[in-house]
């Protein structure tokens, strides 16, 4: 199967290389493709595309399953990158988890994306991050961590991620999140958000405390160290076998 031909990987190159536009969102960014190549990976089959922005000196990349370009109906997943989650296993935070959910749903269906967004930390970075979990190791509890963490500003998230999926030149999307008030912000800037597609990860040893009710309280999630998580998704964790009950929690 393939995802791109060689002719629609250098056509989106030669149109992308020379790319201006009025730019997205408050912030007018603007994105191009710059590299795209084949990734096999344990999950599936993937292609993967790096971007260049006008707003930051991220890399921003995409990462594809299947025929994308004017597709309708493509299931998206928005990440934002997490070193210690998502490379290092950390257990302070949910992330790998939501990642290899994505990957691994992704990799099983005939096509869908990924768009793996470098914002540690919310955008304030690794450092500031890991200062914030020094705060809460000092006994800081996570109101104030999480005003130490600084608040993610979703409004620039979601311009860079419609501006990935214009330059990739999907038609449609269902968005794969928990949170039905996402879909509206890719609306906003544009896209085309047909439907959502839950995102319920696997239980494992180390999200079960997601699924017992006393850990669950008012929207806060605490771990079975007894330290309350910092939520560094955009969406809250939804584990298979959690109660209506315990999701309605993380909205309220
Ligand atoms: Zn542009
Ligand atoms: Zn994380």
């Amino acid at each position: 199967m393939t995802t791109f031909t060689h002719e629609q990987i250098q056509l989106l190159l030669d149109e992308n290389c020379c790319h201006e536009c009025e730019g997205v969102g408050r912030d007018k960014v603007c994105v191009r493709i710059e590299a795209i190549a084949e990734l096999p990976s344990r999950f599936g089959d993937f292609h993967i595309v790096a971007f260049s922005n006008n707003h930051d000196d991220k890399e921003h990349v995409a990462i594809i399953k299947g025929e994308v370009l004017e597709a309708e109906n493509v299931p998206v997943r928005l990440h934002s990158e997490c070193l210690t989650g998502d490379v290092v296993g950390s257990l302070r935070c949910d992330c790998r988890d939501q990642l290899e959910g994505a990957l691994r749903m992704i990799g099983g269906m005939d096509k869908g994306i990924v768009l793996y967004l470098r914002q540690e930390g919310r955008g304030i970075g690794l450092t500031n991050k890991i200062r914030a979990y020094s705060l809460q190791d000092q006994g800081l509890d996570t109101v104030e961590a999480n005003l130490a963490l600084g608040f993610r500003d979703d409004e620039r998230d979601y311009a860079v991620a419609a501006h990935m999926l214009m330059s990739m030149k999907v038609s449609s999307i269902k968005l794969i999140t928990n949170n039905p008030k996402k879909m509206q912000q890719l609306t906003e800037h544009g896209i085309r958000v047909v439907d959502r597609i839950p995102h319920i990860m696997e239980p494992n040893e180390h999200n079960r405390f997601y699924l017992e009710t006393k850990v669950v309280k008012s929207g806060h999630m605490i771990d079975f160290h007894g330290k309350e998580h910092l939520a560094e998704q955009s969406d809250r964790p939804i584990v298979q076998g959690m109660s209506e009950d315990q999701i309605h929690k993380f909205y309220d």
